[in-house]
């Protein structure tokens, strides 16, 4: 029987050296760290947790039994006292911390000194309303500084928070308080999003008739007069309210390493999400020291991480990793094409944001839009780019570096998961000379491997299964109140080796390529082939904004390859364009790898992050109903696109 491992079909080999200026001033720039991680994890680790404060040090770095993991065992910690206290204390107290912009145009900045009294008088309030340690409490919000706030308070008195994105409906809100068993839930009367109404609370009052674990509903006031609200007596109350007489002084419970810190459920991608754990110490050395040096803060850098605080990515590098740098973090509450498509570069202009950190999928949006937004904004700011949520393509990853960054910035293509709590694969802006398309090498003292189906290591530039070999501080310790699905999901293709369902490929020079999920692969007459490569042959022509690639049934060759396109503006579909973009990716990968069928649509079925879902696609072209969809963004878009393929299809 062949060995099925996956074809690396796409050579891409422009790199980039670090611009000297990063070689003379980076935070990192020793190559020497990997060696010195590799051969002493535990030690490697222990630098970086000594940088933060302790109540009692640990004993143990790692007791480590496949597939449990303890960090830091024994050791006491806060980690809002290390993103708060500690800096106050140390003289930032009027250094900003959060640079808040809403919607609208509205703006907050919040001082180190701000942001510990907001917490300390939430902690107190959320006290008052019968919350105690290890209770869950669940919070629903825009992306307004009392997310954050709230998200701080909850960990200061050990009351683990639960963000649910504010996009989501009433169902999926309901479904993650009931699997939480949430005390109390946070909200908003509403939210802006292109200048319409979020109506938050009103989702949540649907959701909350079938949570019978919630006592206390507490609402902070964002829209007002816009969005009238219902108010329960006794169940709902104002923040303002609440906090109006709340003392300013919360003394910072002192957390095992080990005590849960969050829950958050994971984008649904591929299925049903999980609810991932994640405990206090780990989690915060973890997202500390990769903030640190991948985004090589320095102290009077504004940093800003476009991501939703419903996701990890917000959880991480918005909220903990900056604020235990003691950086200047920035928030948006809106989209980026409101009230136009250069909001993003207006931000950027009027807060001088020196790094910014985004996904593919915002990439390709704006290179659809075309560079004229970017161009009338002065970025000369930024002298660092970061990447997150799914693979870049190479065309984008130009565009990225080009456009945005003025062909001066890094880009660091960071990958990672909610599970893995912290960036995994990256590049260290000093140090490593970057590819575009690729993640480039593991943190230092991250063990990443690629296996073949019989759990082999492959070869240069064979497609494999991306596994972890060793535990890291920062990783999942479960999935909440579901003990077998985390051995299950994660533990058992490879016994003691974790298992993250992602494909990749490693170049002769030891880099790492992600090719897209393990379920998206797609066997083509027994060639094994990522939608990662496909997708980026076709994006690379000038002709295409993004494109989603899947397997589907053929007679012949067991499964052939579909494509889903979406042009850029100005461009024209029909069939020659389709001959054009075969042609394209035959010239650029082989003919092994030409599209059976490609169709035009204006937009792909997104989740709520903002990635594709192609196992929707893959429903679509083999005409079944439809799975899971409700991590969809639109469900219009699959159901036009379901209607068009039935009716081209015949
Ligand atoms: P679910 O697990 O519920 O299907 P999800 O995997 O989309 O949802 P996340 O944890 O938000 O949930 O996403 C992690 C995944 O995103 C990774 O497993 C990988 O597939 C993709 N990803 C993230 N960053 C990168 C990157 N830099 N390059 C390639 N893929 C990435
Ligand atoms: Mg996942």
């Amino acid at each position: 029987m062949p060995d099925r491992t996956i074809e690396a079909l796409l050579l891409e080999d422009r790199t980039f050296v670090p611009p000297p200026a990063f070689g003379q001033t980076a935070t990192m720039r020793d190559e020497r760290v990997y060696d010195e991680a590799a051969k002493d994890l535990e030690g490697f680790w222990a630098r970086a947790a000594g940088d933060l404060h302790w109540f009692a040090k640990w004993r143990t770095v790692l007791e480590w039994a496949p597939p449990y993991a303890k960090w830091f065992v024994g050791g006491r910690t806060n980690i809002a006292y290390n993103c708060l206290d500690r800096h106050v204390k140390a003289g930032r107290r009027t250094k900003a911390a959060i640079i808040w912009e809403g919607e609208p145009g509205d703006e907050r900045v919040l001082t180190y000194g701000d942001v510990l009294r907001e917490v300390s008088k939430f902690a107190n309030v959320l006290k008052s309303l019968g919350v105690k340690r290890g209770d869950r409490v669940t919070i629903y919000m825009p992306m307004i500084p009392e997310l954050p706030i709230a998200m701080l308070a909850c960990a200061r008195i050990g009351a683990p928070h639960t963000v649910v994105f504010g996009g989501f409906s009433a169902e999926a809100l309901r479904d993650r308080i009931n699997d939480a068993q949430a005390k109390v839930l946070i909200t908003a009367d509403g939210g802006w999003r292109r200048g319409n109404i979020v109506p938050l609370k009103r989702n949540a009052d649907e959701a909350l008739a079938g949570t019978p674990t919630i006592e206390h509903v507490v609402v902070v006031r964002r829209v007002g007069e816009a969005a009238p609200i219902h108010f329960q007596e006794g169940r709902d109350h104002w923040w303002h309210r609440l906090m109006a007489d709340a003392p300013a002084v919360c003394e910072p419970e002192p957390m095992d390493s080990e005590d849960l810190l969050y829950i958050l459920y994971t984008s649904g991608t591929t299925g049903k999400p999980k609810g991932i754990v994640h405990t206090t110490g780990g989690y915060m050395v973890g997202t500390y020291l990769t903030t640190k040096w991948i985004f090589d803060l320095k102290d009077d850098d504004v940093f800003w991480c476009t991501a939703d605080i419903g996701w990890v990515t917000g959880h991480s590098y918005i909220v903990y990793g900056p604020l235990a740098n003691g950086a200047t973090t920035v928030m948006y509450e809106g989209t980026p094409d409101y009230p136009d498509k250069d909001r993003f570069w207006a931000i950027v202009e009027k807060y001088r944001v020196n790094i910014i950190y985004t996904a593919p999928t915002a990439i390709r949006t704006f290179m659809k839009w075309g560079p004229q937004y970017p161009a009338r904004r002065d970025l000369s700011s930024l002298r660092l780019l970061g990447t997150v949520g799914e693979p870049i393509n190479p065309e984008a990853w130009i565009w990225y570096h080009q456009h945005i960054g003025g062909g001066r910035c890094p880009v660091v293509d960071t990958w990672w998961q909610t599970e893995t709590g912290m960036i995994l694969i990256t590049p260290l802006p000093a140090i490593t000379t970057l590819k575009p398309g690729s993640a480039t090498r593991p943190f230092p003292g991250v063990a990443a491997e690629i296996l073949n189906e019989q759990g082999k290591p492959v070869g240069p530039n064979e497609g494999g299964y991306l596994v972890l070999t060793k535990p890291w501080p920062a990783m999942l310790r479960g999935i909440y109140r579901d003990p077998d699905r985390y051995v299950q999901q994660y533990w058992s293709r490879y016994p003691g080796v974790y298992f993250t369902g992602d494909g990749a490929k490693r170049d002769k020079d030891g880099y790492f390529w992600l090719l897209g999920r393990v379920d998206d692969v797609i066997n083509v007459a027994g060639h094994r082939i990522g939608t990662y490569e496909v997708e980026s042959a076709l994006v690379d022509n000038p002709a295409v904004a993004e494109a989603a690639v899947i397997g589907v049934t053929h007679d012949i060759k067991g499964q052939a390859i579909a494509a889903f396109v979406t042009l850029k503006e100005g461009f024209t579909a029909g069939a020659e364009m389709v001959d054009t973009l075969k042609q394209h990716v035959v010239k650029k990968i082989g003919a092994l790898a030409r599209p059976e069928q490609i169709l035009f649509t204006g937009e792909l079925p997104k989740t709520r992050s903002g990635k594709i879902m192609r196992r929707l696609l893959r429903d679509i072209a083999e005409g079944r109903v439809l799975g899971d969809t409700t991590t969809l963004a639109d469900q219009t878009v699959v159901q036009a696109l379901k209607q068009r393929y039935e009716e081209e299809a015949g």
